[in-house]
């Protein structure tokens, strides 16, 4: 072990007592700071610039992973940082929260030689949160002022990234979002330990001082028409995003303290970013000492189980009807899950909520899975007279998430929508059937991830541009 490293065990395992607890702190940052550079140095070593840029390829911004990485083996951040941003809007996000098991570095070359991934995330994250921190991200400084605005429905990730393209080019951009605060499910949804919230609203702060505005807690049609909003700007983005709890609809649904995911983790999400929460504050929604049940095998369920976890919940079982392989949630959060302790239950399926008043178990039955259907996918069946009780004082339910019904909220029927419910648009364009109005992320895409939310929201940004500079050249031709 180097000097270094001995001094950052020594420092990290003394009592504050032992030292002046201040001079130990700075100690420690620096010399842990230190350590994250070295880390993230030889990391960025690794990489063999193999020449067949997988990792590339199956980043959905196509980040131009080899050279950023050689930039910083070669300590050069700053230019690691802006080749970063070149390609993505928020890379200290991505950084924390990609699936990169799925995609960069489950497709690293030396992952797939039995080597080990360089942890390109890790180092994506070290870059940015460096030029954060060295003050090498600065507002958009727009070099011209174009006279034409853009009005974006949601402030999620897709909504951000396009706001932030557009305003680069000069255009004046206002952001409408349901909610107090800008990010959408980067502040609401993914939980604190996964993605701090100071590192989203630093994004937000950015953008707004960019000269981009939000208006928070308007609803589109609620507290602002559609019809209105389109009157209002030359061009429109839908980035809503997908919110309509997927139900369990048994027998004793409607028993108290059984809550759709987005309930449990908004309010574990308001506490972590100081608010009051009555129904968190009570009791109600916190699993401290509780039993708790969780319905679901994706990433918003092991999300409750992980989050119930750090609520110091008496005990945490997660009820999936498939089994393990099958899971659709990322391998890596089962996996943190189990080691977190969490009790996962394959092959089993609720079948009814048992309680009088509060719900007080769960009655589940066991599964089986059939052969290979065509798709390769297999269906649970169910397995008879194997019906046992697991005991619950808090259930929680994360089958996914739906799109709500848009035309009608808008009061637009003639909005083109899915059978799903997402809306239709373009594929190219990424225009809606109606002249002016976009589309992006998981309001089209379904629930997917933030990197293709801003990847949607870079290309989206594009095509609007083209209207937008069309439709100034039509008008000039008319006049
Ligand atoms: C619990 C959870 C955990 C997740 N974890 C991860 C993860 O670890 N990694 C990952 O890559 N992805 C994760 N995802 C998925 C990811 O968060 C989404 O794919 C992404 O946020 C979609 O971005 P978006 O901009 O399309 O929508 P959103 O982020 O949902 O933003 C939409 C915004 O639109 C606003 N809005 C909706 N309707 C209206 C209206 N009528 N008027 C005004 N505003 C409106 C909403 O308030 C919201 O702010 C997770 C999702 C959930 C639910
Ligand atoms: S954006 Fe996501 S997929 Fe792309 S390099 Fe970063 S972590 Fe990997």
């Amino acid at each position: 072990m180097s000097e270094k490293m001995l001094k950052f065990v020594e420092l990290n395992q003394q009592t504050p007592k032992k030292r002046d607890v201040t001079k130990r702190l700075d100690d420690f940052k620096e010399i842990y700071n230190e350590f994250v550079h070295e880390k993230a140095k030889a990391q960025s070593s690794r990489c063999s610039q193999c020449g067949v840029p997988f990792c590339q390829i199956h980043c959905p911004l196509h980040n131009n992973i080899p050279d950023w990485l050689k930039l910083a083996a070669e300590g050069r951040l700053k230019e690691a940082s802006e080749l970063a941003h070149s390609t993505n809007n928020m890379p200290e996000i991505c950084g924390r929260i990609c699936p990169q098991d799925r995609l960069c570095e489950g497709n690293c070359v030396i992952e797939q030689s039995g080597h080990g991934t360089v942890t390109i995330g890790s180092v994506e994250k070290y870059i940015t949160d460096t030029a954060w921190e060295k003050g090498w991200i600065k507002p958009i400084n727009a070099k011209k002022e174009i006279d034409q605005s853009i009005g974006i429905i949601g402030a999620g990730p897709a909504g951000l990234a396009c706001a932030e393209e557009l305003r680069k080019s000069g255009y004046q951009v206002v952001v409408y979002d349901r909610y107090d605060r800008p990010g959408g499910l980067l502040i609401y949804g993914i939980p604190n330990f996964k993605l701090e919230k100071h590192v989203v609203e630093r994004r937000t702060r950015l953008l707004k001082k960019s000269g981009i505005k939000f208006y928070q807690n308007v609803e589109i049609g609620k507290n602002l028409s559609f019809e209105k909003l389109k009157k209002k700007h030359d061009a429109i983005l839908i980035a809503t995003g997908v919110y309509k709890p997927r139900e369990v609809n048994l027998p004793g649904f409607n028993l108290k303290n059984i809550f759709p995911a987005m309930e449990f983790l908004t309010a574990s999400n308001r506490k972590g970013l100081g608010d009051s929460v009555k129904n968190f504050d009570n009791g109600i929604l916190d699993s401290k000492n509780k039993d708790v049940v969780v319905i679901g095998g994706g990433d918003t369920a092991m999300d409750c189980v992980r989050t119930a976890v750090r609520q110091n919940a008496k005990s945490i079982k997660c009820l999936y009807r498939r089994n393990k392989e099958n899971m659709p949630g990322s391998a890596r959060e089962v996996n943190n899950a189990e080691e977190e302790g969490v009790n996962f239950i394959w092959l089993t399926n609720p079948k009814k909520f048992i309680g009088s008043e509060k719900i007080t178990s769960v009655l589940v039955e066991r599964m089986k899975l059939s052969d290979p259907d065509s798709s390769g996918r297999k269906t649970p069946i169910p397995i008879k007279n194997s019906d046992f009780q697991i005991k619950a004082d808090m259930v929680i339910k994360a089958l996914g998430f739906d799109p709500e019904d848009l035309p009608q909220l808008f009061n637009e029927p003639s909005l083109t929508v899915s059978n799903w419910g997402t809306v239709k648009v373009d594929l190219k364009s990424m225009q809606t059937n109606i002249p002016g109005v976009f589309a992006a992320g998981d309001i089209v895409r379904g629930a997917s991830l933030v990197v293709w939310a801003i990847r949607d929201g870079r290309d989206v940004s594009k095509s609007i541009k083209k209207y937008l500079e069309d439709k100034k050249i039509n008008k000039n031709k008319a006049a």
